[in-house]
C-alpha cells in the first residue's frame, strides 16, 4: 500500500484526536483539528457506534498514521514485538519509538516525523558516527544520533536544532545542541510515549 500523501489534518480528524502531524502549526489555534473536529467528509458530523471490530482498527489505523507508516512496514514491526519477551503492546510502541526517523523527530531536528524521515533519507544524519539515511533502522540504548558534519550549515536543520533546545525532549534521550546530537539513553517507558492509543487494542486487532 502506498504512503497518503493527501491533506494531514483530514486523518486527524477522521481519527478523532490530534496526530501532530504537520509540525508547529499543530500546538497553535490553526490546527485544524482544533477549529473542527468532526469526521471529514459530507456526512462528518455523524459519529455512529462503532463495531467491536471497528473500534480496533480505527485504534490500529490511529497508531499507524500517528507514525506515518504504511501497513506492511506496520505489520513487520508488529510481528517482531509479538517475539519479544514482555508485553507486546508495550513492545510494539518501543519498536516504533526507536526507529531512526522517530528518534530524530523526538530530537527536535525535524518538526514532524514526515520532514524527520525526509532528512534521513537526505542523508543528513550519522548513527555512531557513520551515516545512516534509513528512517526504519531500529536504534538501541548507547546509539549516538547526530546531524552529519557537512549537513550542520544547513538553515533548516540549525533552526530546528536551536528550537528544540526549549522543547521538551523525551527523558530516554539525552540531548545536545552544541554537538547537534542525541544518545539514547534508555528504552522507553510507556509514560514516556505519548502515542494517543490504547495499544492493547492494537494488539487485539491482529490477534483476532
Ligand atoms: Fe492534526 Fe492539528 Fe496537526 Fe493538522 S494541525 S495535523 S489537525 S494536530
Amino acid at each position: 500500500m502506498s504512503r497518503y500523501t493527501g491533506p494531514v489534518c483530514r486523518l486527524c480528524r477522521a481519527e478523532g484526536a490530534k496526530l501532530f502531524l504537520k509540525g508547529d502549526r499543530c500546538y497553535t489555534e490553526k490546527c485544524g483539528f482544533t477549529k473542527r473536529n468532526s469526521k471529514p467528509g459530507q456526512h462528518g458530523t455523524r459519529r455512529g457506534k462503532l463495531s467491536e471490530y471497528g473500534l480496533r482498527l480505527r485504534e490500529k489505523q490511529k497508531l499507524r498514521r500517528f507514525y506515518g507508516m504504511n501497513e506492511t512496514q506496520f505489520s513487520t514491526i508488529y510481528k517482531k514485538a509479538t517475539t519479544m519477551s514482555g508485553q507486546t503492546g508495550h513492545n510494539f510502541l518501543q519498536l516504533l519509538e526507536r526507529r531512526l526517523d522517530n528518534v530524530v523527530y523526538r530530537l527536535g531536528f525535524g518538526v514532524s516525523r514526515a520532514q524527520a524521515r525526509q532528512l534521513v533519507c537526505h542523508g543528513h544524519f550519522t548513527v555512531n558516527g557513520r551515516k545512516l539515511d534509513i528512517p526504519s533502522a531500529q536504534l538501541k540504548v548507547g546509539d549516538v544520533v547526530a546531524v552529519a558534519q557537512g549537513s550542520r550549515g544547513i538553515e533548516l536543520l540549525k533552526g530546528n536544532a536551536e528550537a528544540s533546545a526549549s522543547r521538551s525532549i523525551p527523558a530516554w534521550l539525552d540531548f545536545n545542541a552544541e554537538t547537534m546530537s542525541g544518545t539514547i539513553v534508555a528504552v522507553p517507558a510507556r509514560e514516556q510515549i505519548d502515542a494517543p492509543v490504547n495499544e492493547q487494542l492494537v494488539v487485539e486487532f491482529y490477534a483476532r
